[in-house]
């Protein structure tokens, strides 16, 4: 097949559509898709009836209504089309309403409290602006997968998808009103695009089984740092190994029968670390593709005898894994509102869209920070690695120097010293290059977009982006309530380009954000440093939180809560667990192969002493390994203790912090000991494939 047979052939995208549906259908479910007009079941049933034809022409047996749980991972349930006829044979049915509407029995996933068992019901509701596509399990049936939100009987969101969805509603309202308020007419509809890099590590899946760390968390508990690690940055965009360059191709093929564009790929800085990156899309599209690139990325893998990790800090002493989400705001008729351009009404959008994401990151830092935040991440985010915990935004050189130069009411000044009136002369293109040297920023213009860099590598995009969706459409809305009443709006964009400079200019840095100089001028300028998941998600529930998700229709209180509650429970299950390995590691693999080792180096000792025979160093070395492995075992009994203690506690906020303050830290405790043992016994002796084997053996 070639690529552009294939490309898109498992998908149910807006070719398929304009091919099989009847014109008038297609139109009308256009005009849905536009948020335009309603879906009714006319256009639900052609539409189902189309997307069955064609899915059995494809092979599929089932369908299912695909959706994001809260769990941060896809759940799925799958009805056959076949329908028993009374005479004994078989109907393949798909009706309008089973697309429209599934309700999979969903008391089990978490709801935060929004769902009593008793009342389980969650509805799947058809999301019709995200393509359906067939799902193809080795072995396994083909499957006609709907991409859905979920909500509860009551309307509330119960997964991931929903709010981001409300999200997109929102900011297309507030920003088409200042489009409008600036003078634009022919646009009808704003919407949020996304671009996410993917980091991700493979490693060989017998390494893998071989660790019940990796196994069941996902990370490695313990693990003492081969002679070379990363510092000759040798893996960084080199050559691909063959084995990843296999598992790639298989994937790129995967993914672009689904019809996501996987663009690029390459090595990271880490050993064994890869990145891919899509073409952007619409959000919620884009993180339909995210869902589905992570879990092709782990099928693929198998396929080929690795395993990809996706966890945001796999090994300690090499970096960790993130998602660089690629965010920009355009026009149903193709402007981009973050595109500096030539024109000079482009000029005044661009500024102000600039304005309102930089006053909305200031502002929202913490809802920001709190985004990106999840167990895994803990080990990157304010932990000496990138980015830092501290949100800033990176605007290069060059835009800093046009937007000071504004707000200060000297006209727009380049770098190079050209002066620009506002509205008058063109801005300069700013060059890419110019825009995009830094690498530390959490929050980085890029020449035509921002460049999210704290998301973690695991975890959905929908969070991250109903954020900063919700964050920039409050800004807007505020933005769109003064230009709507001005008489003068170049004035007005000129005291919006200084107020937001005034009062907001703090957030922005363009230096190295890896230095400790940065953190104490972090502080000093008053920008928040969240080093912790804990610190930080309490901050969703907080009144300023509340009330403007509440405002833009995004979440409300209770689903708020809800939702708080969730991530915080997960926070201590998963910290619970990472102990419970350390644990049963430490105590039934590692110390028991380290003590026999002791006894028979302490025998071996013992015949050579009795030969009169040298013995001091050997002694030294039993007597370091005896001192660890009871060091070992002390720390084990506080790792005990602390785990007793924590799951104790009732509070769920006070319970995740204690996961943090006594559990977290008395597993980095028994840490120190073990990592050193594997340092001091045989490489045949240590029970388990080391860093080495996982880091640069594919
Ligand atoms: P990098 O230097 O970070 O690799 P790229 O130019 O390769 O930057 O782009 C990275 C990602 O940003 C890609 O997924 C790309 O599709 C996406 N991107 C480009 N333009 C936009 C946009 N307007 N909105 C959202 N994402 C975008
Ligand atoms: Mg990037």
């Amino acid at each position: 097949m070639s690529i552009n047979e294939m490309y898109g052939s498992a998908s149910f995208g807006d070719a398929a559509m304009r091919e099989r549906l009847p014109k008038a259908v297609y139109k009308q479910l256009k005009s849905v898709q536009a948020g335009e007009a309603e879906l009714t079941m006319e256009i639900a049933e052609a539409v189902a009836n189309a997307m069955k034809e064609w899915a059995i022409e494809k092979g599929a047996t089932h369908y299912t209504h695909w959706f994001q749980p809260m769990t941060g991972l896809t759940a799925e349930k799958h009805d056959a089309f076949i329908s028993p006829t009374s005479d004994g044979r078989a109907n393949l049915e798909f009706s309008g309403k089973e697309l429209v509407q599934g309700e999979p029995d969903a008391s089990s996933f978490p709801s935060g409290g929004l769902r009593a068992t008793f009342e389980a019901r969650g509805y799947t509701a058809w999301d019709v602006t995200s393509p359906a596509f067939i799902n193809d399990e080795e072995g396994g049936c083909k499957t006609l997968v709907i991409p859905t939100a979920f909500i509860s009987y009551h309307g509330e969101a119960l997964d991931k998808k929903t709010p981001l969805l409300r999200s997109m509603q929102a900011i297309n309202t507030q920003a088409m009103r200042v489009i409008r308020a600036l003078g634009n007419t022919t646009s009808t509809r704003v919407l949020t695009t996304v671009g996410p890099e993917q980091e991700y590590f493979l490693v060989d899946e017998k390494y893998f089984k071989a660790r019940q760390d990796l196994l069941l968390t996902g990370r490695t508990l313990f693990g003492a740092m081969p002679p070379k690690g990363q510092e000759l940055e040798d893996h960084y965009f080199g050559a691909i190994p063959a084995k990843a360059s296999a598992f790639m191709a298989d994937l790129n093929t995967e993914l672009w029968k689904l019809g996501i564009s996987a663009k690029t790929q390459h090595n990271e800085v880490a050993p064994n670390q890869f990145e891919l990156a899509p073409i952007f899309t619409y959000s919620n599209v884009a993180c339909d593709h995210n869902q589905l690139i992570m879990q092709t990325m782990k099928k693929v893998a198998r396929k080929h005898g690795l395993v990809c990790l996706l966890h945001e800090k796999p090994f300690r002493g090499v970096n960790g894994s993130g998602k660089h989400n690629n965010w920009s705001i355009s026009t149903d008729d193709g402007i981009n509102l973050l595109e500096p351009g030539k024109t000079p009404g482009d000029n005044i959008q661009f500024l102000v869209f600039v304005c309102a994401v930089i006053a909305a990151v200031d502002r929202y830092a913490p809802l920001l920070r709190l985004s990106a935040a999840n167990t895994g991440n803990d080990h990157r985010l304010g932990a000496n690695e990138a980015p830092p915990a501290v949100i800033s935004i990176f605007l290069g050189e060059q835009l800093q120097a046009i937007l000071e130069g504004l707000a200060n009411g000297k006209g727009a000044v380049t770098v190079a010293g050209t002066k620009l009136e506002l509205g008058v002369t063109s801005l300069p293109k700013l060059p890419k290059d110019l825009t995009d040297r830094n690498r530390t920023s959490p929050f980085a213009f890029t020449g035509n977009k921002f460049e999210f860099r704290m998301v973690p590598s695991s975890d959905s995009i929908a969070g991250p982006n109903f954020v900063l969706n919700t964050v920039v459409a409050e800004v807007l809305s505020e933005i769109a309530d003064t230009f709507e009443k001005a008489k003068d709006t170049k004035k007005a964009v000129q005291t919006l380009i200084s107020d937001t400079w005034k009062d907001h200019g703090r957030i922005v840095f363009n230096g190295n954000g890896y230095t400790d100089e940065w953190i104490k001028e972090a502080e000093r300028r008053g920008l928040p440093n969240l080093k912790s998941s804990v610190e930080a998600w309490p901050y969703f529930a907080a009144p300023e939180s509340i009330a403007i998700f509440e405002k833009h229709k995004v979440l409300g209180k209770e689903e708020i809560h809800a939702r708080l509650d969730i991530v915080l429970e997960k926070y201590s299950k998963q910290i619970n667990i990472e102990a419970g390995v350390a644990l049963e590691m430490a105590g039934r693999e590692i110390l028991p192969a380290c003590s026999e080792y002791a006894a028979t180096l302490a025998a071996e000792i013992e015949q050579l002493s009795a030969k009169k025979l040298p013995v001091g160093q050997m002694e030294s070395l039993l007597a370091r390994m005896a001192a660890l492995i009871e060091d070992a075992y002390k720390r084990m009994k506080d790792l005990e203790d602390a785990k007793a203690f924590a799951k104790s506690v009732p509070d769920v906020l006070k319970q995740a912090q204690a996961y943090r303050d006594k559990v977290f830290t008395a597993m980095e405790g028994l840490r120190s000991p073990i990592d050193e043992l594997e340092k001091l016994v045989p490489m045949d002796v240590w029970p388990m494939p080391g860093y080495e084997d996982l880091l640069f053996r594919l």
